[in-house]
């Protein structure tokens, strides 16, 4: 019998079915996508690089109180998840000024945002993902007051445990990006932490080593993320 179908495949992820209902199988691909979808490359290692990456963060959440999806490593660049219902909207936490903050309301990129920012996004990339409020996400139904409190009170926790783990390594966590769903045992944080959807940078020097780097055509991404996968400890398997 078979028992993995492809369910649904994203820019950078594909997520099968499993022999357990409640799990997926989550493939973290090479492809690396940018302004919606309209820029699109191949980086090799970089699935793989973001798996283990993935799992470490999600790991330390966990053991501190951010309850997620992540359930274990399957291979190298796949991970077993439980299998969540979506919620449409992203939610972006900042420390630093930078991208569409910038952009938006004309501040000056690197400034220290006291207390941090929180924003919401619907997910549509054919509207290149608006952005959006409580209102809007409680007329249109995408979510729930319980979501939206929840969804904001881990995002916080979120930072509070990974802005000191950065820290630690010498490494700034400027904003990030994160996705809810829910599943029988409450609302979990689901889809990915990587590089892919955050700003890190060094510390000292400022050097971008996230996927800026590949919006910004700087070279070397996948090395960028995996500076910041050592600095962290994360062991990631010798490729010849
Ligand atoms: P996108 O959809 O933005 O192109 P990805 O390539 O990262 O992004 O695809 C992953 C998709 O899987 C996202 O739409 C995300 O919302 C969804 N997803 C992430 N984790 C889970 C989960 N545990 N259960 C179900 N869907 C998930
Ligand atoms: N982000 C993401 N997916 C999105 C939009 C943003 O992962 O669809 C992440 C992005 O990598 C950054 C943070 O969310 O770490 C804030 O992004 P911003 O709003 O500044 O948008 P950008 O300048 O990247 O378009």
């Amino acid at each position: 019998m078979e028992t993995q179908k492809l369910l649904y495949t994203g820019k950078a992820k594909s997520l099968y079915t499993t022999e357990h209902p409640d799990q997926l199988l989550c493939v973290f691909r090479n492809d690396t996508s940018a302004f919606d979808g309209r820029k699109i490359e191949q980086l090799e290692r970089k699935g793989m690089v973001n798996n283990y990456f993935n799992a470490f963060i999600m790991q330390k959440l966990a053991e501190n109180g951010v309850p997620n999806h992540f359930v274990k490593i399957a291979k190298d660049d796949a991970s077993i998840v439980k299998r969540l219902d979506m919620i449409p909207v992203e939610c972006v936490v900042r420390n630093y000024a930078a991208g569409s903050l910038c952009r938006r309301l004309g501040i000056e990129a690197g400034l220290e945002l006291t207390p941090p920012t929180f924003e919401f996004f619907l997910k549509n990339d054919e509207l290149h993902d608006p952005m959006v409020n409580d209102s809007l996400i409680l007329t249109f139904k995408w979510a729930t007051q319980q979501d939206i409190d929840q969804m904001k009170k881990y995002a916080f926790a979120v930072n509070e445990v990974l802005k000191k783990l950065f820290l630690d390594a010498g490494l700034l966590l400027v904003d990030y990006k994160l996705e809810f769903g829910r599943h029988e045992s409450g609302l979990l944080l689901g889809d990915e932490f990587s590089p892919d959807g955050c700003r890190i940078w060094d510390a000292k020097t400022k050097k971008v080593l996230d996927k800026d780097r590949f919006r910004k055509e700087m070279g070397d991404v996948v090395e960028g993320y995996e500076e910041v996968a050592q600095r962290l400890g994360i062991k990631l398997p010798q490729v010849a």
